[in-house]
Formats: structure tokens, sequence, C-alpha cells
């Protein structure tokens, strides 16, 4: 428990589960956007144990089933960023579920691919 961590004061809760949580995304990348959590605040994402990968990959599903009802999008990106290189700026690991809607980009394709803007597209990159 961090007292200074958004996620450990489990704000925004709509699924509380054994070892795990979910919540609404504070600022979403599109409408739906969900954040699977293990309740233990642990920074990396390599550092959860096997017990709360497995609930935090159910807990993806139902988180699913949830944006499904209520969104009815047309698919979805799922991703975690592990530390601050990749872009994490909780230190608390976060499943993001980004639901995709047709047309919400002018060219989805590579999608989590995007992570690198100039490597999306699938042409060769220079080692
Ligand atoms: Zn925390």
């Amino acid at each position: 428990m961090d007292s200074d961590c958004i996620f450990c004061r489990r704000v925004d809760l709509i699924h509380q589960g054994e070892l795990t949580f979910i919540s609404e995304d504070k600022y979403p990348a599109s409408p739906g956007h969900l954040l699977i959590v293990p309740n233990r605040h642990v920074p990396n994402y390599f550092d959860c144990t096997q017990e709360e990968i497995a609930e935090l990959w159910k807990a993806v599903h139902f988180a699913k089933a949830l944006v499904e009802k209520k969104h009815k999008p047309d698919s979805y990106n799922i991703g975690i960023n592990v530390s601050e290189a990749a872009g994490q700026s909780v230190p608390h690991t976060h499943i993001h579920l980004i639901p995709r809607y047709k047309g919400d980009v002018p060219d989805p394709r590579g999608g989590v691919r995007s992570v690198i803007p100039s490597n999306r597209t699938y042409t060769k990159v220079k080692e």
C-alpha cells in the first residue's frame, strides 16, 4: 500500500476481485477504456505473482464483457506499459483495455505497434 498511489486508493472502482480490481481510466483513450489492476502495489508487471497474473487476465475478460454491454465497440487494444521508458506513468501495474470503434482513427493498422509511431506500418527498420 502506497498512500500516494492512485490505484492503492481504489478510485473509480467498478469491480473488486480477490487479487485484482477493475476501474475506469480517468483520462479514457476511448469510450469504455478500463484498467485492470492488482490489489497489491507492485510497480512492474513482471513482478506480479503467477496468481495475480492469472486473475488479471481473467479480469480482462470480465472487463471486456462489461464494456460490450455498455459501449458495443468493434475491437480492442490491450496493453501494459512496463516501466518509465515504455510510458508507464503510475508506478502500480495496470492493464489497459481500450475499446476501439470503426473510424476512430483514419488508419488503425498496426494497433499497439503505434507506441513507436515511425515503426507502425511494417516497413523495415534500420538496426
Ligand atoms: Zn499502488
